[in-house]
């Protein structure tokens, strides 16, 4: 079941839905998000980094914008709300915009936890939007860590912030004062010093003031509307294209106060597709009995559900799964997924019991919902999660000084 990873250039604009065996895979190592802040990191001397990017010039004052629910895609589509971002897509502008993959799941926190450790999922361990706690039998919620579980023991490994600010380098995260003291934030993005700002404006001019006062710094800093309006009123609707106009004014606001020998690097942790509202593209898990047959717990989102069956059901599960599901999922069995390296080359030990016996990923524009168990959730217009392209492709775009 291994396959070659695809590189993030290379992604299939449309994957050929007949097998797992077609199902794309993140490129861990070389072009995802967990291998950004590491190279960034060996750019700044810190030890213990090595440079994985290939086409990244290392610089003495790095910024890492993140834009919650940008996709590479939708940046691509929207060049007359995105002027800005588009110029730094353009080559012949003398832009060298590329994508990156964001990792399976396409997903918040999965996504900081990489770009936050610089570790895939599988060795992070933040697997899914809800997934089982295997301490407790438990669906935790990963976003709002519910219910509460020690964070340090969920997520053992020490930040790149905590490794770079350890080095002696500047190191700062720049968000809402909401996530100073969740343990999301304390699991994937601390190390150096949180900035709580309120409004987008004010974290950019904070952070281009952060950048400026040390001769070597890495600064965090991040903007979440585009997914709030993407999730409520879907990709394209005005609200989003409103979202996106404001996200490309917050960039270069920034991009103009960057001190002298900085890059700014702008990244999202996911893409997102619009589901239709009809009961073919939303299929009803809690409506469905045959879905339900042999299932004790439902985790994941729409697009990529951990399914974890009552005990000696988990093949007959994915059999049915597979029957039912097959043409529009990537449906896998636990050790398949983990074997075709969707979680990343290597699964740590502790984080097995986390993965679903079965997982299903969303290739068409459809998604697993449970409108009584997940009422908010089934309701959104947009999601993300799965591998398409459309989701799992971000941008990685540059402006230098
Ligand atoms: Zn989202």
């Amino acid at each position: 079941m291994a396959q070659p990873t695809t590189t993030a250039s290379a992604w299939p604009d449309e994957p050929v839905p007949l097998s797992l065996d077609t199902a794309p895979v993140p490129a861990y190592g070389s072009g995802s998000l967990a291998d950004l802040l590491p190279t960034l990191a060996a750019g700044l001397g810190v030890p213990g980094f090595e440079h994985r990017i290939a086409e990244l010039a290392p610089a003495d004052r790095v910024c890492v914008f993140l834009i919650d629910g940008l996709g590479w895609e939708q940046v691509r589509a929207h060049p007359a709300e995105a002027p800005f971002l588009t110029s730094l897509l353009d080559s012949s502008r003398g832009g060298t915009g590329r994508p990156l993959t964001a990792g399976f799941p396409a997903t918040t926190a999965t996504s900081l936890a990489s770009v936050g450790t610089g570790l895939p999922p599988g060795a992070h361990g933040l697997v899914g939007y809800t997934v089982r706690d295997p301490g407790t039998g438990e669906l935790m919620n990963q976003l709002r860590w519910r219910p509460w579980t020690p964070p340090h023991v969920w997520q053992p490994y020490p930040t790149v912030f905590t490794l770079a600010d350890a080095a002696g380098v500047h190191t700062a995260q720049v968000s809402s004062p909401a996530f100073q003291d969740t343990p999301l934030t304390k699991v994937a993005l601390s190390g150096g010093t949180f900035h709580g700002r309120l409004s987008g404006e004010e974290r950019m001019d904070f952070t281009a003031d952060r950048l400026a006062g040390a001769d070597r710094a890495l600064v965090y800093t991040y903007y979440s509307e585009v997914d709030g309006a993407g999730h409520r009123f879907g990709v394209d609707s005005d609200a989003w294209r409103g979202q996106l106009m404001h996200a490309d004014q917050l960039v270069q606001r920034l991009a103009e106060q960057l001190p002298a020998r900085s890059a700014l690097y702008v990244t999202a942790d996911h893409g997102m597709v619009d589901i239709p509202f009809d009961e073919e593209s939303r299929i009803d898990f809690d409506e469905d009995w045959e879905l339900r047959a042999g299932v004790a717990l439902l985790g994941g989102e729409g697009r990529a559900r951990h399914v974890y069956a009552v005990p000696g059901a988990a093949n007959d599960v994915l059999a049915c799964w597979r029957e039912v599901l097959g043409d529009r999922f990537w449906v896998a069995g636990r050790e398949e997924a983990i074997a075709a390296g969707w979680f990343g080359p290597h699964v740590d030990e502790r984080v097995h019991g986390r993965i679903g016996d079965v997982v299903a990923a969303a290739h068409d524009d459809v998604a697993l919902t449970a409108s009584l168990a997940e009422p908010h959730e089934s309701a959104m217009a947009g999601m993300h999660g799965s591998m398409t392209a459309a989701e799992q492709l971000v941008p990685l775009l540059e402006v230098r000084t």
